[in-house]
């Protein structure tokens, strides 16, 4: 599933190509993929209308339309948003197809979770979206912002890192990583943290969620670019899909365990319960 790298890494995408072209034209062949809003209503929202602006929150793409709408996108397991010049490899998961006068871009979803929302007609995604947190790049994001979503709580640190409400844009593969780079056991209860621990924490979701846009993003196997890129993270992760291999800090063999149902790595030597 995408996470905040990745979508990040497709947004700049957008930005690049597709802002302040006309859309002549929609296509929609699967209308499962628009959340409070049919095809018919979403094609006279798009046509003469252009991708202003592209922002992001958490794992939510925000199309800010020229004629002043917005446009939330999740792409949940499998959406891909993909920019075309003449022709593209069209085949039956591709849901919606926009049309500028030369090119234009598609959205393609094998498991068809993700969704198309526009903002302020009360949408489930809308209602998830009103939710978030802040997020590792945000200026709130501060040390005492940690603490207080910490506090209290004896749920393990993964699962509350895990929580957009908390914290946006974390999923299982970063949420992975940052425990890791902060020497801390994924399961170990968010009560029970030391101070120490707490502002190793904080750092690593700042440092590891940049690397990893610095890499534009993780592919294992679905995601890319508007390109058709894949990132070049996956070979910078640290315990994450590295279960049976030697730590690279310390050479013990990679662990696995589970935490609220998701497959968790960890170094048992560097993460001490
Ligand atoms: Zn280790």
């Amino acid at each position: 599933m995408p996470e905040l790298p990745e979508v990040e890494t497709v947004r700049r995408g957008v930005e690049e190509r597709l802002r302040g072209k006309e859309i002549i034209g929609v296509e929609v062949r699967h209308e499962s993929i628009f959340d409070a809003i049919d095809a018919e209503g979403i094609k006279s929202m798009l046509l003469g209308n252009s991708v202003e602006r592209m922002e992001r929150r958490g794992k939510y793409l925000i199309f800010c339309m020229s004629h002043g709408e917005r446009i939330l996108l999740h792409l949940r397991m499998t959406g891909q948003l993909c920019a075309f010049d003449d022709d593209f490899l069209d085949d039956k998961h591709c849901h919606l197809v926009v049309h500028f006068a030369k090119g234009g871009f598609y959205y393609r979803d094998v498991r068809r979770f993700g969704r198309f929302c526009p903002m302020g007609l009360g949408g489930k995604t809308e209602a998830g979206f009103e939710c978030l947190g802040y997020e590792p790049m945000d200026r709130q994001f501060t040390l005492n912002y940690v603490k207080e979503g910490l506090r209290g709580r004896h749920c393990p640190v993964k699962a509350r890192i895990l929580d957009q409400r908390f914290i946006a844009g974390i999923g299982n593969i970063y949420a992975d990583e940052i425990l890791f780079r902060a020497r801390i056991h994924p399961l170990r209860p968010c009560d029970e943290l030391t101070n120490c621990q707490i502002k190793r924490l904080k750092k690593a979701c700042e440092t590891v969620l940049e690397e990893a846009i610095a890499d534009h993003g993780t592919t294992f196997r679905d995601f890319r670019d508007v390109y058709g890129e894949s990132g070049s993270h996956q070979e910078h992760l640290a315990v994450y899909h590295r279960a049976g291999e030697p730590c690279l800090v310390c050479g013990e063999v990679i662990a696995e365990t589970k935490c609220v149902g998701r497959t968790t790595s960890f170094c048992p030597k560097c993460q001490k319960r």
